[in-house]
């Protein structure tokens, strides 16, 4: 994504990463904007964004709206909530053990099933540059509560603009020396700023499908191929790498795509470097299959049988669920052996059903 407009609130003109951000974008158009202004970014049309290179999505301004982000534009303000934040449990499992860091809102690709799609009201990229607050915050949570893991891939994908944010760099010195990683969740091949920056506290996660499932579904991010590329690059210099097959999207599904897949991990990285495999079928969060459906974009998604879950999410037909998740246990023992593998968004009794180990 060209990055050719960057509207600054004012609270955050003179922070440091505003700096950075508008040095590393020297031909983006400045734009200051007032705290309300801001705030009002994305709440219907302001005006601010008169002109703007990307058009209004239908319902723009409706909390939960279909909207995809405003290509071309980001937004610099000040984050007022908490920078760190507790996963949500799925009802009847264990916790995961992670912790999710707000750096950022949005993202610059287009994922079909993007949750943040029914989620965010704010259809522009939105930085925040308070960052001093963030790390103090970060190095409280890992100081007290020490959790296994923090990503900054929940509300966007971490590495999409962190060439341009630095946010990666920004924060992994908190991470040494503790027992908590950084991880970095990904569908880019943004990495050549990370080359030889591993270590034991960092680990970056590719999510990664067949390519045709890449192409139809994920507009925007890097192709297999590149992902693939840029994880063995970063393996090779001796940073962990991770796998999530999530969602699994049953209509791409089939045992021998997913085997060639992991036969093509197999082929980039060597397991030993392979922190783990987390996999989920695609579910829908309240809201989202209605977006998707404005959107035009279920074709492939909605196919097959889905149902409401007691969590308010939609949900592929369990007992297809259990059957997929077993292929995918027994081809990754077989393909990656060694590396564990992990349900995301699934409870204790189908992890169970599926053989998996409670984690
Ligand atoms: S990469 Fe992640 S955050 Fe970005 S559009 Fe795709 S699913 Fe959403």
């Amino acid at each position: 994504m060209k990055i050719k407009r960057i509207l600054i609130d004012e609270r955050a003109a003179n922070d440091p990463l505003t700096a950075r951000i508008r040095e590393r974008l020297p031909g983006a158009a400045i734009e200051t904007v007032s705290a309300a202004g801001a705030a009002s970014i994305g709440a219907a049309d302001s005006g601010i964004l008169a002109g703007t290179d990307a058009p209004a999505a239908a319902g723009a301004g409706e909390p939960g709206a279909s909207l995809p982000p405003r290509a071309g534009s980001i937004l610099l303000t000040h984050h007022l909530g908490d920078f760190v934040k507790d996963f949500p449990v799925t009802p009847g499992s264990s916790p995961c053990g992670e912790k999710y860091i707000v750096a950022m809102h949005n993202c610059p690709f287009d994922c079909s099933y993007c949750y943040l799609q029914s989620y965010l009201e704010r259809p522009m990229i939105t930085v925040f540059t308070n960052t001093e607050r963030m790390k103090s915050e970060v190095s409280s949570v890992i100081r007290h509560e020490a959790p296994a893991r923090m990503t900054t891939g929940e509300f966007s994908d971490s590495l999409a603009l962190d060439d341009i944010t630095g946010t990666a760099l920004d924060l992994l010195p908190l991470f040494r020396g503790t027992k908590t990683l950084l991880e970095l969740r990904t569908k880019s091949a943004n990495v050549a700023h990370l080359a030889g920056c591993g270590g034991e506290n960092l680990l970056v996660t590719w999510t990664l499908a067949p390519g045709e499932a890449i192409r139809a579904e994920e507009p925007g991010t890097a192709g297999l191929a590149e992902r693939l590329g840029a994880m063995s690059l970063l393996a090779r210099g001796g940073t962990m790498v991770a796998i999530r097959l999530d969602p699994v999207i049953p209509a791409w599904y089939g045992a021998d795509s997913y085997r060639r897949l992991l036969e093509e991990v197999a082929g980039a990285v060597e397991p030993r470097m392979i922190h783990r495999v987390e996999t989920g079928i695609l579910r829908f969060t309240p809201g989202l299959w209605e977006v998707v459906r404005e959107r035009g974009r279920g074709k492939m998604l909605f196919r097959g049988e889905y149902f409401a879950g007691g969590d308010g999410r939609m949900r592929y037909y369990r007992p297809e669920r259990i059957r997929i998740y077993r292929e995918i246990g027994r081809m990754v023992s077989e393909i990656l052996p060694g590396v564990p593998v992990e349900l995301s968004m699934e409870d204790d009794e189908l992890r169970e059903d599926a053989g998996f180990d409670i984690l």
